[in-house]
């Protein structure tokens, strides 16, 4: 297994080697080049991975920031804690209304012809702030999920519903717009997972969890107000999000 790093303008030994070498990997390969027409050294991290025998089980459902990332770990065949997580979504609804609110400005002074160049700015700027926030969390909660399988040496398993997800907020009313910034990294988040699971021999897999199906009577469930689920043959009534970790039960053990 493999890790790159790309350092530029940083102390002679940057922190991510010690960690490395701290994790047991080996500094296999160093190159200088130019990023972005800065001088820049490429480190190349190698470790032997060997992936551990599961002791319990941690199913991932991985949905839009707005309905979160829905984690449960499994042990002897119960949940023994469950939990979802996101960003802090008030502040990026601010970030949001306020690009709006800049862009209205704009737009408004465009019509009468005219132009200022710090609002533009003032935008711009909220606008990275805004990903930049979301890209860091999704680099945290990544890094949480799996300090947390190497604590409890857990299988990982990890339910990508990318594509329901994004209709599922436009169903919901959101715009576009809106909608992409709900998914915002969330890519993202499961490229850096999984990365991370290898790295450190954690095992795992992908699998499609349903979250509309009765884990019993694998039939569609009825759906009631606020996200909980009802089956109509056994009566299972389940909060919604709580369904595919009961699946992974299902499938995996
Ligand atoms: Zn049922």
């Amino acid at each position: 297994m493999k890790l790159r790093y790309i350092c530029h303008g940083e102390a002679p030994i940057p922190k991510w080697v010690y960690d490395r070498i701290r994790e047991g990997g080996d500094i296999v390969f160093a190159m200088l080049g130019l990023k972005d027409g800065i001088p820049a050294v490429m480190l190349v991290a190698e470790k032997r991975v060997e992936f551990y025998e599961p002791e319990s089980l941690l199913p991932v459902d991985v949905n839009s920031w707005k309905h979160g990332v829905v984690w449960a770990l499994i042990k002897n065949e119960g949940i023994s804690s469950i939990g979802r997580e996101r960003p802090d979504l008030g502040r990026v609804e601010r970030w949001y209304s306020k690009v709006v609110r800049l862009e209205r400005h704009i737009g408004r002074l465009e019509r009468l012809g005219l132009d200022d160049r710090n609002l533009w700015r003032e935008a711009k700027r909220t606008k990275s702030k805004m990903y930049r926030y979301l890209k860091g969390y999704s680099q945290w909660l990544a890094n949480k999920i799996v300090r947390k399988a190497l604590k409890h040496k857990s299988k990982v398993v990890i339910d990508r519903a990318l594509e329901e997800s994004w209709k599922e907020l436009l169903e919901e009313g959101l715009t576009k717009r809106e909608a992409k910034i709900h998914m915002a990294s969330v890519r993202r988040f499961i490229k850096i997972l999984e990365t991370q699971l290898r790295w450190h021999g954690i095992p795992y897999e992908f699998k499609r969890l349903p979250s509309r199906l009765c884990p019993n009577c694998e039939i569609e469930m009825d759906e009631l107000p606020r996200r909980r689920m009802k089956c109509p043959n056994c009566g299972l009534e389940e909060d919604r999000d709580k369904i595919p970790i009961l699946w992974a039960l299902k499938l995996v053990s």
